[in-house]
């Protein structure tokens, strides 16, 4: 195992009706900044959930952050929280909300002149303004970890941020929640949740026994209840199973002691920047082809990947692996995730090479576990994807 530190100071409170603890959690005299959505959580009553457990502090509200949280919506925030003196924050939504809230944390503490340099020049947060967030979409486990990635329409960028400043003192975690989430969310939150885990998973060399298998039993326990939770969002113990998986993929626990790949997720980000699908969607289409393009390196693990999750135990390890990719890509499929980038947009000819000049553009010049994949290397992946 990899020397590793480990703190997480994030308080969970999970369960059914908790939302009514945040009276108890928020400090006294705080002014509350409450952020959320497009507005689903009016129309699903977790909106007079939190107001009525808020009843008593002195609150702003600030509605309208989209999908892939625009930085230009968040300065608008970000003022009220400066003019205000806004001293608490509560996200109340899905990882673009916490994300957004994120942001919101460091730059109101920020000293520099222009708060995109926390993203652009990867200025870690030692401190934020505290926030908690009341996650209503189990997917990111952003309610449970220190980082965030931002969108910038107008320079087609989707960046991430980060430190140990950025974690939520509190997140509300209720399952009941699940319920009134479309089919559509409900697929992209396992899909993230399952890739989070393989980019701490599927890297070599093949070392960390319990960290494996700690990874091993969210990833047989969202294909367990996948098919569940998809037919009926209202089942309270599959739906507690669901955001429990979904927290756990992410919250720094499995990554430590091993190494972390996350070049899924960095290729996938430019391709939601490009063309502004779904965040766990681009992860579908990019992971089968970035686990074919580097078998030859990864094709022990996969192999024990096969073998353990999908259950396969005939061939050779280069055949069990690729019986593995092929798994992966049909579990996605099966929750109604498309895996080719061709299948989303008919303007894809010219991604490769948009990806390959962003990451030179940026510096990153060498992705995953070990670094070693060049800008061009992503490209090449990408271009496997069409
Ligand atoms: P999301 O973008 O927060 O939400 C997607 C949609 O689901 C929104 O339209 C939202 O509607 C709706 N929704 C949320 N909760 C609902 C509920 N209970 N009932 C009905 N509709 C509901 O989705 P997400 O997948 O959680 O977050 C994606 C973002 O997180 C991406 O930007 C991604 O890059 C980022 N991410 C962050 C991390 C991290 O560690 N920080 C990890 C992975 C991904 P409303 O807007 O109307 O509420
Ligand atoms: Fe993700």
């Amino acid at each position: 195992m990899l020397n590793f530190e480990f703190k997480n100071p994030t308080k969970i409170i999970f369960g059914k009706g908790e939302i009514k603890k945040l009276s108890s959690e928020i400090p006294e005299n705080s002014k509350v900044l409450m952020v959320y959505g497009g507005g689903s959580i009016k129309k699903n009553g977790i909106y007079d959930q939190v107001k009525t457990a808020l009843s008593g502090f002195d609150i702003i509200e600030f509605g309208g952050i989209p999908a892939n949280p625009e930085y230009s919506i968040l300065l608008q925030a970000l003022e009220i929280i400066k003019k205000e003196n806004i001293s608490f924050i509560l996200a109340v939504g899905g990882g673009s909300v916490i994300d957004g809230v994120k942001f919101l944390s460091s730059a109101a503490l920020f000293e520099g002149e222009d708060p995109w340099d926390i993203l652009a020049k990867s200025i870690r947060t030692t401190k934020g303004l505290p926030f908690g967030t009341v996650l209503t979409l189990p997917a990111t486990g952003s309610e449970m970890n220190s980082s965030s990635v931002i969108s910038r329409k107008e320079t087609r960028q989707k960046l991430g941020m980060g430190g140990p400043g950025l974690f939520p003192v509190f997140s509300i975690l209720d399952p009941e929640v699940v319920k009134s989430i479309p089919q559509r969310q409900i697929a992209n939150g396992i899909t993230d949740a399952f890739t989070h885990v393989l980019e701490q998973y599927m890297t070599y060399p093949i070392g960390a026994l319990l960290q494996d298998r700690f990874a091993e039993s969210i990833m047989q326990t969202l294909v367990e209840i996948a098919p569940k939770i998809i037919s009926d969002p209202s089942d309270y113990d599959i739906a507690s199973e669901f955001m429990w998986c979904c927290t756990m993929a992410l919250n720094g626990l499995i990554q430590k002691g091993v190494p972390g790949d996350w070049a899924v997720h960095a290729m996938g980000h430019e391709l939601t920047a490009l063309y502004g699908i779904d965040h766990a969607r681009t992860l579908a289409i990019i992971a089968p082809r970035h686990y074919e393009y580097n078998i030859e390196t990864k094709k022990e693990k996969l192999a024990q990947y096969a073998e353990r999750i999908w259950g396969i135990q005939n061939g050779s390890v280069i055949e069990k692996a690729k019986q593995a990719i092929e798994k992966t890509e049909d579990f996605f499929n099966s929750l109604d995730i498309k895996t080719r980038l061709s299948e989303y947009t008919d303007d894809y000819k010219d991604s490769g090479k948009f990806i390959e000049d962003s990451f030179t553009k940026r510096g990153l010049t060498g992705i995953g576990e070990h670094r070693s994949l060049k800008p061009s290397d992503a490209r090449k992946i990408v271009e496997m994807s069409y």
